[in-house]
Order: C-alpha cells, then structure tokens, then sequence
C-alpha cells in the first residue's frame, strides 16, 4: 500500500504532483506515475524506479490543472510500467490511481474479458477503471458508485474522467486518504505529508466515504450517495516533520532527533501536570 496525490486547481497540477509524491518516496515503492488532464484529454506518465525518473520522462507542456498521481508497491504484478499507476480505460478516458487491494479482481478481470476489453496490465486495479468507463450512470459519482458495488477489498481510489475535468472524485475502504483545502486549490493525499506545505485544512475521509474535489472545493457523500457533510479541519503539523532536514535518510533523521522529540514530550507532559484543576 503506498503513495496517492492529488490536485485540482488554478495552476498546473503536475509540479503539486510530482512534489508530493517525493514528499511520500520516504514509505518505500518500486514504480511511480501521474496522470494529468489537459485540453486533449489525459497525458499518462510513468516510471519503474525513482520519482526523478518519472520526472525526467515529463513532456515539457503539461499545463493541465488536474491530476493524480500514485507510487506503487506491488500486489499484483510485478514493477513494470505496464503494471504502474495510473490506469485506464481502453478508450483512456477514465484514469484511476489506487493504493491496496482488490479481492475479486480475478473474477472481474475474467468477466471484462469475457464481455471483450483488453485489460493491458496485471494490476488488481485496471478493472476499477473498465468498470467506471463502462457504467451507464450519467454522472463520474454515479459510475464510481457503480464500480465500488462490483469490488471488494481495500482502497483509497483517486479517478478522474476527461470528459469532467473540473474534478476528481476519490473513495476510501481501508486506506487512508486525506483531502487538502487551499485557496482555488483542492488536494488530495495518502498521507498529510504530501499536504502539509500547501495548507493545514484537511479532511479525512472515513472508510466508506466518497468526494468529489473540485478547484472551489469538496463535497463528501456515502455509498448511498447521501452527503456526509464533511468540514475542513486544522492540522497543526510542520512541514519539517516530513523532511529530511538534511539528514541522510529518514532512520538516521528518527534517531537523531530522539533526544529533541523527547525532550518536547517532557514539556508537555509537565506543562500539562502543572495545570491548575478545572
Ligand atoms: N494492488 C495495486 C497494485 O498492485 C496497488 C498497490 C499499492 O497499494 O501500491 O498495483
């Protein structure tokens, strides 16, 4: 289960994406790629290996203002950049990104071939694509919400469609997925560390809950389509607890900082001891 950012916004997506996705590189992945939806439809670039592989594979022009983009460590299928996130519908319409697994992809990825597709991976996750493209509902909640009801397992899923490319609708079951509200601006993220230098509004969805993320901001709704009604919230996290901060990796930046961090558990437990009742 590894890495899922995204952004819909007033700036291109692709710097937030690949900047986040280095901001997550510390949970470990084997291949990484991002999806951005411009004005001919969705440009898909991905990598076996490192971020910066990734990066050096970008096309020069990618001015799109949203995107998703995921680092993969794989369950299904080996590291190949066939097996890499994000994937699509066979008429690309339909990108999708996810981090966990899909229990009965077997049965479904027989049951899409069966009606015809030609799935181009051996991911868990392809099939939530060709189910979204395929559903008839006439709105990208309504396929989604049809593509949960065909799957189960875990997830925290990420799916844009070119034909709607104001938004990204996400849904999380078992893996966590976060949403961060900026100004003219709306992000999504596996984990605030991807968030944290860009806003501290945050949403967490809960398992079951789905959003739609649009640049002017978010709308929560469950599996019935009910709304959750879901607000933002401040998360009080500095950017620097994520990175480096010039050590060589993040074991030695953990012990390193062993003495600071307890030392600020002491004070808080004392400050806290030291509080008049009441
Ligand atoms: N099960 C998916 C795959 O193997 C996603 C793995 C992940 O969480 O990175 O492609």
């Amino acid at each position: 289960m590894c890495g899922i950012v995204g952004y819909v916004g007033d700036q291109p997506a692709a710097p937030f994406l690949i900047e986040g996705l280095k901001s997550l590189e510390y949970r470990g992945y084997d291949s990484a790629g991002i999806a951005v939806l411009g004005a001919k439809g969705a440009t898909v670039v991905r990598a076996v290996g490192r971020i910066r592989e990734l990066e050096a594979k970008l096309p020069k022009r990618l001015s799109g203002r949203a995107g998703i983009g995921h680092t993969r460590w794989a369950t299904h299928g080996p590291a190949t950049e066939a097996n890499a996130h994000p994937h699509r519908s066979e008429d690309g319409r339909i990108s999708v990104v996810h981090n966990g697994i899909i229990d009965n992809a077997v049965i479904l990825r027989t049951e899409l071939q069966d009606a015809g597709v030609t799935l181009r991976s051996d991911t868990d996750t392809e099939v939530v694509a060709h189910l979204v493209a395929r559903s008839t509902a006439p709105t990208l909640e309504g396929a989604v919400l049809d593509a949960l009801g065909k799957i189960t397992g875990t997830y925290a899923l990420a799916v844009m469609d070119a034909d709607r490319p104001d938004r990204i609708v996400v849904a999380r079951n078992g893996s966590p997925l976060i949403l961060g509200v900026g100004e003219k601006e709306t992000l999504v993220a596996s984990d605030a560390a991807a968030l944290v230098r860009h806003t501290s509004q945050v949403v967490h969805l809960d398992d079951g809950e789905l959003a739609t993320v649009t640049a002017g901001g978010f709308r929560t709704f469950d599996r019935n389509a009910r709304d959750t009604g879901r607000r933002a919230e401040e998360i009080d996290i500095a950017a620097t607890e994520w990175e480096l901060t010039g050590h060589q990796h993040y074991m030695l930046k953990e012990i390193l900082e062993q003495p600071e961090k307890a030392a600020a558990v002491i004070r808080a437990g004392s400050t806290t001891g030291s509080r008049p009742p009441g």
